[in-house]
């Protein structure tokens, strides 16, 4: 007989624990405590949590598994964006990218950080300048592998510190060690609404201020434009933001890379958008690849404006990083600042990202496919 299933700690809400430590007869104050082990302090063991009393942690072990990503490989260095490939439990490997704080882009201005999550093995949707979709789609991620890559990115940023300064990574008696991470984006491999109820309980759980405290204003989810849950999402409570990786204005450039569109082409698109923007009163981000003869003319702009300012939505230009193997091209300094010239020309409100990044694999997905083609022996 197979062995069912266990369920994660780190995929459970704080009255599911509450319920479950009730139902083994323990006092009320322990959920806390175990909360406080797992997104305070961030354990990676059972064993770590030495308040709980032993048979506690070992009823624990037994009933739930506690996973932690490996990590097996980073790129970047300390204040430069840094790339993180974890592998998860089952083998699949997975990225998440930590951004310093960039107030022209997610957030506010602060020394914080912004951490770029993934919610998907692969992806199904096959963008066609995307390194994430070009070996297919293997799987969601489950709950605690979102909430995880938080978790882990902070704690090998911490042993890092440790390591420079001899700092504990992990303080043990301070309940509320400073996060790492206080800006989210749900940008990294996977179309997130794919993915919905388990994103959803990522985010709660993130959220929490028992669990990640983040909070929901800081948590961009970034869809490739599925209209149908996007107006699910306008429906939840939460406030979490919206960008859209809408990369052509007109459905004629935006079907030729992207698929999706002709599933939610444009029009359908700004409709859930605009059911979006009414529901939450918010600003929406376009997130706009700039891909050299692709999308990058001036004719695209007036279109683009145009949907801006319907939606209410500022642009996000971002000059395309090239991805081995496939043909696109990123298009030259004088392009791009045109680009941005010309729909500024049009009022819209709109950024254009300078840094390089070309030094590591930046474009999403590169360094999980190289990796996998290295350990398949391909590449
Ligand atoms: S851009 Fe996003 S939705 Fe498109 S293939 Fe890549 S990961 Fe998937």
């Amino acid at each position: 007989m197979t062995r069912p299933v266990m369920t994660d700690i780190k995929s459970l809400t704080r009255e599911e624990l509450e319920a479950q430590l009730k139902a083994w007869g323990e006092p009320a104050y322990r959920a806390g405590q175990v909360l406080d082990w797992l997104y305070a302090r961030r354990a990676a063991t059972w064993e770590a949590m030495t308040n709980l009393p032993k048979p506690l942690r070992a009823k624990l072990a037994e009933q739930f598994t506690l996973h932690t990503l490996e990590l097996v490989r980073q790129q970047g260095a300390h204040d430069t964006t840094r790339k993180f490939l974890w592998r998860l439990a089952d083998g699949s490997l997975i990225e998440s990218v930590l951004i310093p704080a960039n107030p022209a882009l997610y957030g506010e201005a602060s020394d914080r950080h912004t951490l770029c999550v993934s919610t998907q093995v692969g992806c199904a949707y096959g963008c066609k300048f995307c390194a994430s979709g070009l070996d297919g789609w293997k799987r969601n991620l489950n709950p605690e592998e979102i909430v995880e890559q938080v978790l882990a990115t902070e704690r090998a940023v911490a042993s890092e510190r440790h390591q420079a300064t001899g700092e504990t990574p992990t303080p043990t008696g301070t309940r509320h060690p400073s996060r790492t991470v206080n800006n989210l984006v749900i940008m990294g491999m996977g179309e997130p609404l794919a993915n919905y109820e388990h994103l959803l309980k990522a985010l709660r759980l993130l959220n929490a201020p028992w669990g990640g405290g983040i909070g929901a204003r800081k948590i961009t989810i970034s869809t490739s434009g599925l209209a149908p849950q996007i107006r699910r999402l306008a429906a939840e409570p939460e406030q979490f933001r919206l960008a859209v990786s809408l990369h052509g204005a007109t459905d004629e450039v935006r079907t030729r890379i992207m698929p999706v569109n002709r599933k939610y082409p444009i029009t359908e698109l700004a409709a859930a958008l605009a059911d979006y923007q009414r529901a939450k009163d918010q600003l929406i981000t376009f997130e706009y690849i700039l891909i050299a003869g692709v999308n990058d003319g001036l004719d695209q702009t007036r279109p683009l404006a145009a949907l801006a300012e319907r939606l209410h939505a500022k642009v996000n230009l971002i000059p395309y990083n090239a991805v081995e193997g496939l043909p696109w091209a990123r298009p030259t300094e004088a392009v791009c600042e045109g680009f941005l010239a010309a729909l500024e020309g049009h009022g819209v409100t709109a950024t254009l990202r300078r840094e390089k990044g070309g030094d590591i694999d930046a474009a999403c997905g590169q360094l999980r496919l190289r990796t996998e083609r290295e350990i398949n022996g391909a590449g």
